[in-house]
């Protein structure tokens, strides 16, 4: 019926619930008894020393006053000193006669000269003298601001009257209640709190078989805010990762298998035909094969970079390099291009910017997808524009141009990998659906952050990368 962790949790209870009750019991049978007999002994003595002092005051001595005291406690009832309810749970009238004899003999008398007169056997008869010290324990008797004697007390208990022994039964029977009662507090809130604590670990443990089975996507909820709640909810994140991750690896099998296929598609046919005699190996037609080689190579190159980003590999020889010096290197790189088609290619560098660490020839890498794809975008006649600037204590490189923008629907996905806003544009030029992702691994590897603007379609582009100056 129980999960094991919700019966330990209530043997756990239970186990605390009858600890206390034993503890509790046996404190009490420590201290209970010992406490009303000194509380009973205590109150005789009262009575005792009350009796005494008025017969002393009434006589002037002691001279007959055993034979008052037997004569008091041999006939009728006395008036008795009342008792607190709560102690004896009824008055000196119903203490049994051998009980009232029992507790007088817990009392002796000694006067004021040492002697005593009422005995307390076996060690002090009547006439003995009582050494100073055991004097000095006992509670004297004043008259008129003189001691006139002193009482000594046995060190046995009391006998104890039928109400008292009633009160001690009846305290013992609450106690045998009141632990029975935490017993089964303990049990009832041991298995509640196991169920409420069992349920969401259920429903986890199923949840965790059910992704080991293939269903990578699981989302058990989230019933509180404490522990486990943050357990339930740390494993909806987990799980909605991997199974994300699990897609995007898909996806990219896929994207890779399909960038794959058209060079080689395009290199088998040829080879095909050149074999069968069909093609004659010019060239030009060679020249093709290479170029579609070459276009693997740099799919290939591409994957390993992202591959290395995503592992955290990727190598960086970080140095301290001048912004305007890695512009200046792409200009040129690409003014021969930009003139070619007719677009109009401008650079402006701030004055004074710090320099920046960073792995020189991944950054020419960063800057030149960012280039070659403002320049396949821009029209002749277009703009481009290279800037290197301060923003608050970051230096900002921004590549900008006047094609024709981004769509605000395509905006959030051009640094994945293999995504083409046009997807009919599909290796047209070779591009791959890369070129972002590359310059996102890159710069991220860098601790920087690159962030794509535009206005919207046919508004130009911006691109702009974040980086902390060198220290
Ligand atoms: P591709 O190799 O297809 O250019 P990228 O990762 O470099 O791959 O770019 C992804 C997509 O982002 C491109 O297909 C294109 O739609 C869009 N894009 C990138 N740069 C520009 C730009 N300067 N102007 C307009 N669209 C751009």
């Amino acid at each position: 019926m129980f999960r094991s962790l919700a019966r330990k949790l209530t043997l756990a209870f239970l186990l605390v619930a009858i600890t206390v009750a034993l503890l509790v019991a046996a404190a009490i049978r420590l201290t209970g008894p010992g406490y009303f007999d000194r509380l009973i002994v205590e109150q005789e003595r009262e009575d005792f020393r009350a009796t005494l002092a008025s017969y002393y005051q009434d006589h002037g001595s002691w001279d007959g006053v055993q034979q008052y005291l037997e004569q008091q406690r041999d006939g009728p009832p006395p008036q008795a000193t009342p008792q607190p309810e709560t102690t004896s749970g009824s008055g000196d009238g119903n203490i049994p006669p051998d009980i009232r004899r029992e507790r007088h003999q817990l009392f002796g008398l000694v006067d004021a000269q040492g002697v005593v007169v009422i005995p307390l056997l076996p060690e002090f008869a009547v006439g003995t003298s009582v050494p100073p010290d055991v004097l000095a324990q006992g509670e004297s008797i004043e008259v008129d601001g003189q001691v006139v004697g002193t009482i000594l007390t046995a060190s046995r208990p009391p006998g104890l009257n039928p109400a008292e022994l009633a009160y001690l039964q009846r305290t013992s029977f609450a106690l045998v209640l009141a632990s029975v009662g935490a017993v089964l507090v303990a049990l009832v809130v041991g298995v509640l709190l196991a169920r409420t604590l069992t349920s969401p670990l259920h429903a986890l443990t199923e949840a965790i078989h059910r992704m080991a089975g293939g269903e990578l996507e699981q989302e058990v909820v989230v019933k509180s805010a404490d522990e486990i709640g943050e357990l339930a909810a740390a494993f909806n994140q987990m799980s909605q990762e991997v199974a994300r991750a699990n897609n995007a690896r898909r996806q990219m099998t896929a994207d890779v298998a399909h960038e794959l296929r058209t060079p080689l598609t395009v290199i088998a046919g040829y080879i095909e035909s050149m074999r069968d005699g069909a093609l004659a190996p010019t060239p030009e037609r060679l020249s093709v094969i290479y170029a579609e080689i070459e276009h693997l190579q740099n799919l290939v190159g591409d994957l390993r970079t992202l591959t290395q980003a995503d592992a955290g590999e990727l190598k960086l020889n970080k140095q301290s390099v001048s912004s305007g010096e890695l512009l200046q290197q792409a200009f040129a790189a690409f003014e021969h291009q930009a003139a070619q088609k007719g677009v109009n290619l401008e650079m402006e560098v701030m004055e004074g910017l710090p320099p920046i660490e960073v792995d020189e020839g991944r950054l020419a890498q960063v800057l030149g997808n960012l280039l070659s794809n403002a320049l396949r975008y821009t029209p002749g006649g277009g703009q481009i524009e290279l800037g290197a600037a301060l923003d608050g204590d970051r230096v900002t490189l921004t590549v900008r141009d006047t094609g024709p923008g981004i769509a605000d629907d395509d905006l959030p996905f051009i640094f994945g990998r293999f995504y083409r806003s046009d997807k009919s544009r599909s290796d047209e030029n070779g591009e791959s659906g890369l070129g972002l992702a590359i310059a996102k691994a890159i710069v991220e590897a860098h601790g920087g952050r690159i962030e794509a603007h535009s206005e919207g379609k046919g508004r130009g582009s911006m691109f702009v990368i974040h980086f902390q100056p060198a220290q």
